[in-house]
């Protein structure tokens, strides 16, 4: 089906983008990379009247070291972080994530911030992100504001941004040495959404793991952190007895609903089954084992 009649800008700076978005307000649709919101045109459950392409805007792509942290700028695309150095180095857990994203075709266009914008329970992004410090940048008419990502995304395709506001870029931390994180999902085809997912990022101090990060995609209405697994793993060593208890409470954090993708009880069972996985990878990287991207 073809997309209702719109009017299309490609603005040149932010402060344009902004002016659009002021003038034309809930009317307006930023577009990225297109393989969210243009799929939805076609199947006309999105109809803007105005389109705002920010693809023509210098300074909104790249992805560079700040001081302990990664910053790209919004126009990143899935593929250029699977093939960074930086972040294959630092945060495999990104790698992981936008290695398992969609097929070729769509990680060429498809950018994270996109990802995040779109706020898709089933998302790969907000759920590998939300095991990171990641936080979103965010322009609009009075200036520009950091928000963390477990703020930023407050529900099913809700995010805080208003209606005159873009995401500009996307600072992570660099977690502290010795680190490691895994992302891993279950789909039901190569190149599918998520039925699940977990991503796993942890800190080592000697055996014990000195941070853990949990969290959860496609298994709520958001993606999500396992916060009591997380202190049950911190300042401990992960031995099988507290690992089995800590998948447990994964599982109790599931928040999943049925659809076409699987039951409750399917989703919570691999849940518990993902945590296990992603937790084996994590702690191999934290070690200093190479461990590929996991396709269960
Ligand atoms: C066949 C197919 C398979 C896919 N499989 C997966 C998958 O396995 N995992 C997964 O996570 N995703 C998947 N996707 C979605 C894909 O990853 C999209 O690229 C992503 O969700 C959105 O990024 P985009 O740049 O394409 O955004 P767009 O489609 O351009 O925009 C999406 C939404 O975000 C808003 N937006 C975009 N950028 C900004 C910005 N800078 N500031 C403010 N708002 C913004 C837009 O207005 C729109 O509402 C798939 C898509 C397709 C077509």
């Amino acid at each position: 089906m073809y997309p209702a009649e719109f009017e299309y800008f490609a603005p040149r700076t932010v402060s344009e983008a902004l002016a659009l978005l002021e003038r034309y307000g809930d009317d307006a649709k930023i577009l990225a990379g297109g393989q969210s919101l243009l799929p939805m045109m076609k199947l006309r459950i999105a109809g803007p009247k105005y389109l705002i392409d920010v693809n023509r805007i210098d300074g909104l792509n790249g992805m560079r070291r700040e001081g302990d942290r990664l910053v790209m700028g919004a126009l990143c695309r899935h593929a250029d972080v699977a093939g960074s150095a930086l972040v294959g180095e630092h945060l495999p857990i990104m790698a992981d994530a936008a290695r398992l994203t969609a097929d070729v075709q769509v990680r060429n266009r498809g950018t994270v911030a996109g990802s995040l914008a779109h706020a898709d329970p089933a998302g790969d992004w907000p759920a590998a992100l939300l095991a990171l410090d990641t936080e979103v940048q965010i322009a609009g008419p009075a200036g520009t504001r950091t928000s963390p990502l477990h703020e930023f995304i407050v529900d099913a395709y809700t995010t805080q941004l208003e209606a005159a506001e873009i995401v500009v870029g996307i600072s992570v931390g660099i977690p502290r040495a010795p680190a490691g994180g895994a992302y891993v999902k279950f789909e039901k085809r190569a190149g599918d959404f998520a039925v699940a997912s977990i991503g796993v990022q942890i800190g080592l101090d000697g055996d014990q793991c000195r941070a853990v990060a949990i969290s959860l995609g496609a298994l709520g209405p958001t993606a999500t952190r396992a916060r009591a697994a997380e202190q049950l793993l911190q300042g401990h060593a992960p031995s099988p007895d507290r690992l089995q208890e800590a998948a447990r409470l994964v599982q109790d954090a599931a928040q999943p609903f049925a659809d076409t993708r699987g039951s409750v009880e399917y989703k919570r069972h691999l849940a518990g089954v993902l945590f296990r996985r992603a937790f084996a990878a994590a702690l191999d990287r934290a070690r200093g084992r190479q461990v590929e991207p996991i396709h269960p």
